[in-house]
């Protein structure tokens, strides 16, 4: 099945109670049981509920993957990636990383005795210095959040292989459109369903998925022992989410490469990131390993102005000033005053979020009106 069709079909069968050809929203917490044990495959919704297992079902088809887990957020789903791990083990991370996954990292697990190093993955041989024999997981976000940088996700696997690590990466930006980890050999591809697979900025939920039975097994033993599962109504809605995964995803990327080359023209920008220009240090690597190169964009403006850059997100009229992303809407956000205020300014200009950063998602909506509404909060 080809991945236009999977979107719609992929895991699914209709309901078969009726037939129903989307899935009835299982709104219960108990399923009878004829006699002690005696049921029809469900005991209790935190265990598994049918609503649930076809969003999961869909989520394996998607990436290629043989098993899906659906959880309550982006975060609670790395978080039962990490707790895969036990005292002691250590952590390969990419340095530019989604602010909530640094937290629970370096806040959470970190007084659990687990050691986390964050390499810049950009360069391929920055990684293998950090490995030692405690050394269990790779973990890799690309594109990175707000840089729009690219990690290799097929030389990171090959490092992993040969150092039996565990590979997993976020792939909330890319999607399973435009990137399959598992294919490039990958362990584990997480997601925040939040973002594109929802797509409609009415859901908070994470999503992991993997080929191995037994990496699937110690997952399903986490997701139901921690319980930090979705409820079958939010499960309904990134289900009917992902049905226009394909068809969103290519007009993200149209009006994503519309937008950025408009603001690489500006005599007022500075700087453009966005994986699809030539120039990205990592353009090679985005072109081998995605499909496109999606609808996030992030600029600066001449003079590295703050207040500059929040006027201009103030001004902007379609684009929300919001945090998210990954909706039919376009949002607008100022990273060195919203997701990133919590890092100190220094840490921050090291990662290349400078005080103009400004980052887009860019939406569906007609792009003359995306471009007219920049231009005006631009000049
Ligand atoms: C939003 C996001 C997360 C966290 O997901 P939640 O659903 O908000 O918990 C993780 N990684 C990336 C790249 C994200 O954008």
């Amino acid at each position: 099945m080809k991945f236009n069709t999977k979107t719609i079909h992929g895991g699914q069968e209709p309901d078969i109670a009726y037939g129903a050809v989307m899935p009835p929203i299982y709104q219960t917490t108990t399923y009878a049981q004829s006699t002690p044990g005696g049921h029809k495959g469900y005991e209790y919704s935190r265990g598994a509920n049918p609503t649930r297992n076809a969003l999961e079902s869909a989520f394996a088809s998607l990436e290629n993957g043989n098993y899906g887990l659906a959880f309550g957020s982006g975060l609670a789903a790395i978080d039962a990636v990490l707790k895969l791990l036990k005292p002691g083990d250590e952590v390969l991370s990419t340095n530019e990383l989604y602010g909530g996954s640094y937290r629970l990292f370096t806040s959470i697990y970190k007084k659990f005795g687990i050691k986390f190093h964050f390499v810049n993955m950009q360069d391929i041989g920055n990684i293998e210095a950090y490995i030692n024999e405690n050394t269990k997981l790779l973990w890799v976000e690309t594109p990175t959040n707000p840089m729009m940088s690219i990690i290799d996700i097929k030389a990171c696997s090959v490092i992993a292989k040969k150092h039996n690590l565990l590979l997993a990466v976020d792939n909330t930006f890319a999607t399973p459109y435009l990137q399959q980890p598992l294919s490039l050999g990958a362990d584990i591809v997480m997601h925040s369903a939040t973002k594109y697979l929802g797509g409609h900025s009415d859901v908070v939920m994470g999503g992991l998925i993997v080929k191995d039975k037994k990496l699937a097994d110690s997952l399903y033993f986490i997701q139901n022992s921690s319980g930090a599962i979705c409820g079958p109504h939010d499960s309904f809605l990134v289900l009917r989410g992902i049905k226009t995964l394909h068809v969103r995803m290519q007009r993200h990327c149209e009006n994503g490469k519309a937008v950025a080359e408009y603001l690489a023209n500006h005599p007022k920008i500075e700087k453009v990131y966005w994986p699809g220009f030539e120039d990205h240090p990592n353009h090679l690597v985005a072109k081998l390993q995605m499909k496109d190169f999606g609808g996030m964009v992030s600029f600066s403006t001449k003079g590295n102005n703050y207040e500059e850059a929040i006027k201009i997100v103030e001004k902007l009229k379609i684009f929300t000033l919001a945090e998210s992303l990954g909706g039919v809407e376009s949002l607008a956000g100022h990273p060195a005053s919203m997701t990133h205020v919590s890092v100190p300014k220094e840490e921050r200009e090291k990662m290349g979020i400078l005080d103009s950063l400004i980052r887009l998602s860019v939406g569906i909506e007609d792009i003359s009106d995306l471009i007219a509404d920049l231009k005006q909060a631009i000049n």
